[in-house]
């Protein structure tokens, strides 16, 4: 059987950066659902289709393919044979992923994707109901938090070393609405899974969790 690693936790918790190095490391691939997530919400906003209409975003499904490849081990997101990678990390995606993704018929469409992806292959996967839903006998499951306001700070440190202007309250604020939603939608909320390893990284570094991460796997 394949090795799976799922990683979830609330928006900003370091999830990316973590599994990125943790798949460098045990070289094994790094899937992102959230991008797939973030590509369909760009879908949306390109169509001018109202993502707050659950009747027109899922009308619209039906025009969107998603397919994820991997160039030299990295994850692009292909929309209708496009690479969006570019476009799919700005605040109004980041809030429009947060809803679309509350919808039944979205859920299923990369739900079913992401467990084909993981069928035959060694990977670490991170979201919001991957040990929960998606991967629920993954080999591993990791959820990873930390408080709200050094998640808002990690993301704007993250945005202003981009060029981005924004405000840190702003950011918190938004990281807070979208956990609110991720954690009480009907479908798949955002939980623990019983048999999920919590790490709270507010007062660790990058390194010590990829090491306790790591630990894990040469545990299993
Ligand atoms: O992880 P990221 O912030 O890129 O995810 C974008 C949005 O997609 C999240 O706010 C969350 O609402 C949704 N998501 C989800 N399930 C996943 C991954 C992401 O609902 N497995």
């Amino acid at each position: 059987m394949a090795l799976s690693i799922a990683i979830d936790g609330p928006a900003g918790a370091g999830k990316s950066t973590i599994a990125k190095r943790v798949a460098d490391s045990l070289n094994i691939v790094y899937v992102d659902t959230g991008a797939m997530y973030r590509a369909i919400a760009l879908y949306m906003i390109r169509t001018k289709t109202d993502v707050n209409e659950e009747l027109s975003v899922c009308a619209a499904l039906t025009d969107v393919k998603i397919d994820v490849v991997f160039k030299d081990g990295t994850q692009a997101l292909l929309l209708n044979g496009e690479d969006v990678n570019a476009f799919i990390r700005t605040p109004e995606v980041s809030e429009a992923a947060s809803i679309v993704s509350s919808y039944g018929p979205v859920r299923e469409k990369l739900v079913a994707e992401q467990r084909r992806l993981a069928q035959n292959t060694d990977m670490i996967m991170d979201g919001r109901d991957i040990g929960t839903c998606v991967l629920p006998n993954a080999s591993l499951k990791i959820y990873l938090t930390a408080s709200s306001a050094v998640r808002a700070k990690r993301r704007y440190l993250e945005l202003a070393a981009a060029g981005s202007e924004c405000d840190l309250d702003e950011i918190q604020r938004g990281i807070e609405v979208r956990d609110e939603r991720d954690m009480n939608r009907e479908i798949s909320p955002l939980r623990k899974a019983d048999d999920a390893k919590l790490i709270d990284s507010s007062y660790m570094t990058i390194d010590e969790v990829v090491e306790q991460i790591l630990w894990y796997v040469r545990r299993l």
